[in-house]
């Protein structure tokens, strides 16, 4: 949509439009070159002035955004095939989106008085915590990367350093040379719930400077706070999650992309975009140099870095005197059966009698289990009725402490029925096990010990995670039960012994990244063991499986990450799978399957013509088909996969072939949602 300015405008302004009867948020475009290098260069210039309705307002108290921001957002519209209006504003913060020029100057108002106030505090603050000597492996990495400020066209680097090595030091020391060259750095982390412990960690080295947070925990007040501060150039640090990307820095020196491999850098709706990789096209946009860094980068990553398009830094040995923990397989094969009619016990008992060992030491146990809930399922005994959602073809998961089924998919919540609904039947009893059974089964087996939990429904109050894990750390806690959440980053110093409890399923997944997810968690939940030098030698990762040579679990033993991306890359290059090709999901949900049907397969008839109309059989599409939980919230669900081994040729067959699909879902009668997936993780 274009509007009318009676002064000219400075690309990257705010303004606000009318629309209709609306009053809506809009940014001034940079004309793009190809425009303007055309005659007659005015955008505009065809349509007669009344057609155009006049801008009501700039909001000329802020100052633009810079122009690397317009391209930032252009690319991320262009590439992830989203318009780019819908980008720029979906990526402002959401309070921004509301201000004209009074709310506006009243927030700028406020937020020089907190930075005033704030710097008296900063300035009267001592010298921040002193900083450790640097290990030699630190030293190397940091005499290869900060030499890369100097540079006119700084790389992206790959730090591959094991859990422990002491990566957030050398994240702390760029940092630091980068805000003593006068300018400001920005720091990802994956989850909102790593921020604070990292915060405080930069908080401390450089009390000096001002460090804002960026995430969707924040309040929107809070967030736009932030985000000024940021934008002002008023802030040194921002650190955020994924939506940080997306921070204007007039100032920027550094990116920095902790947990690189984490899928949470994908956004799931909307523009689909994934941060990291965003990350890495910011860096050359503005000449930074970026710093991804992992234990367990992802495989395309990795591939970057062995075909040398970004560089490698390796840390492979732990801080001090850590030692990586021992790697035993638990085969459940040869495991005693339980008695008839038992369940067979969550722990072996060879692996509860190392727990008990650990409590004995006053050493602490982490068991993993990724599975919250105190059962996947429940059963009747007597008629096989299952406690199935009615709106998702998936079961709802039995939580015991508030007697629920839950719906993991949809939300949909019921009291567990006193008696089986189909039979009547008292005997319903659970199938499987969760987190909560786990870690109620460990207070009934271990008394004496101190049992906690910590999952996503554990830590649901806000500050509860903080409170838990202060209590792990401060050694309250003996045995620690808990899903992915706590295998993430946490620098436990008591824990001698983690164990995956039942990580077999995720071996026999249809997706093809399972693998590559399943060594990285396992791989990331070891890291938290024997962190703390004094205790290193005995520290141990059980794994509970009934595949014990799996070649996986082989590479685990051996804490081999490179050579479990080898035989993974192999794989996925015969099968043609990225990072060897790219691929684009197109997903539709409708209340029949076969609206969805109809439309993937007229879709499908679209792209074809496309692709003999564009010439080159370069993108292979694939039938569409259910994904792994077809039905969720009464909407049927079906996709269908793009694969290229090209980019560009992927990329020009989306882009042609997107205002067609806008057409079919006008056509077709009953599609609730299609969206394209450019670079899908889940499929
Ligand atoms: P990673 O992120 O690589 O898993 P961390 O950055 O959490 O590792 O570092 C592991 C531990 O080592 C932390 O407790 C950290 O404070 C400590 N550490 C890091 N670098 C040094 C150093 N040069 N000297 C002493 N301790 C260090
Ligand atoms: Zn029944
Ligand atoms: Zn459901």
């Amino acid at each position: 949509m274009d509007y009318l300015s009676e002064q000219p405008l400075t690309p990257g302004l705010l303004v606000r439009v009318p629309l209709g009867r609306r009053e809506l948020p809009g940014v001034v475009w940079p004309v793009r070159p190809a425009v303007a290098e055309s005659p007659g260069a005015d955008v505009a210039a065809d349509l007669p002035d009344s057609a155009l309705r006049p801008v009501i307002e700039v909001l000329s108290c802020l100052p633009p955004l810079p122009a690397s921001w317009c391209r930032l957002v252009e690319f991320s519209a262009h590439y992830y095939q989203r318009a780019l209006g819908e980008v720029a504003l979906s990526v402002l913060p959401p309070e921004l989106r509301k201000l004209d020029n009074t709310g506006l100057a009243k927030r700028l108002k406020r937020l020089n008085k907190t930075l005033a106030k704030e710097a008296g505090a900063r300035t009267a603050a001592t010298e921040g915590v002193e900083k450790p000597a640097l290990t030699r492996e630190q030293l190397d990495v940091l005499g290869t990367f900060l030499p890369q400020f100097e540079l006119a066209e700084p790389a992206c680097h790959l730090l591959h350093g094991v859990t422990g090595s002491g990566k957030t030091e050398v994240y702390l020391r760029s940092a630091e040379a980068a805000l003593d060259a006068g300018r400001q750095a920005l720091i990802m982390v994956p989850e909102i719930n790593l921020t604070p412990q990292l915060e405080a960690r930069f908080a401390q080295r450089f009390p000096g400077r001002k460090l804002v947070s960026l995430h969707s925990g924040l309040t929107p007040a809070q967030r736009l706070q932030n985000w000024l501060a940021a934008h002002l150039g008023e802030a040194d640090l921002v650190l955020g999650t994924r939506l940080a990307i997306f921070c204007p820095l007039p100032r920027l020196g550094l990116i920095v992309v902790d947990e690189e491999h984490d899928p949470s850098y994908k956004q799931q709706d909307g523009a689909r975009y994934s941060a990291r990789d965003l990350a890495v096209y910011r860096g050359r946009l503005d000449r930074v140099p970026v710093l991804l860094g992992s234990a367990t980068p992802s495989l395309e990553t990795w591939q970057h870095a062995l075909t040398g398009r970004y560089k490698r830094l390796t840390m492979a040995e732990r801080v001090g005197q850590g030692a990586l923990p021992r790697v035993r397989m638990i085969d459940m094969a040869v495991q005693p059966p339980p008695p008839r009619g038992q369940e067979a016990p969550a722990l072996s008992a060879p692996l509860l009698a190392a727990v008990r060992e650990r409590i004995e030491r006053g050493e602490q146990s982490l068991l993993f289990l990724n599975r919250r809930g105190f059962a996947p399922v429940l059963s009747c005994g007597s008629c096989g009725w299952k406690s199935g959602c009615p709106h998702c073809s998936a079961w709802r998961v039995f939580h015991k402490l508030d007697r629920t089924l839950r719906c993991h998919h949809c939300g949909y919540t019921e009291r567990v029925p006193k008696a089986c609904p189909d039979c009547g039947n008292l005997d319903i009893a659970p199938v499987g096990r969760g987190t909560e059974r786990l870690e109620e089964q460990m207070a009934q087996l271990l008394p004496e010990a101190r049992v906690a939990r910590i999952d996503a429904d554990s830590t649901r109050l806000k500050g509860s995670l903080a409170e838990q894990l202060a209590a792990v750390h401060a050694g309250e806690v003996d045995v620690l039960v808990g899903t992915q959440m706590v295998t993430k980053g946490h620098d436990f110093r008591r824990v001698t012994l983690v164990a995956a409890v039942n990580p077999d399923s995720a071996l026999f997944t249809a997706d093809f990244r399972a693998p590559e997810r399943l060594f990285s968690s396992l791989l990331q939940a070891a890291g938290r063991a024997g962190r703390d030098a004094e205790a290193a030698h005995r520290s141990e990762m059980w794994i509970q499986t009934w595949n014990p040579t799996h070649p996986l679990f082989d590479a685990l033993r051996k804490h081999d990450f490179a050579a479990f991306a080898a035989s993974q890359l192999d794989e996925r290059q015969m099968a043609g799978l990225p990072p060897f090709s790219h691929l684009a999901l197109l997903r539709v949900e409708a209340r029949e399957a076969s609206a969805a049907e109809a439309f993937l397969r007229e879709a499908r008839l679209q792209a074809q013509a496309l692709q003999a109309e564009l010439g080159g059989a370069e993108v292979m599409l694939y039938a569409p088909v259910p994904p792994h939980v077809a039905k969720v919230a009464g909407l049927e669900r079906r996709q269908m996969l793009l694969e290229s081994p090209s980019r560009v040729a992927l990329q020009r067959l989306l882009a042609a072939w997107i205002p067609g699909l806008h057409t079919l879902r006008g056509q077709l009668k009953g599609i609730a949602r299609w969206a394209v997936d450019v670079d899908p993780l889940s499929i």
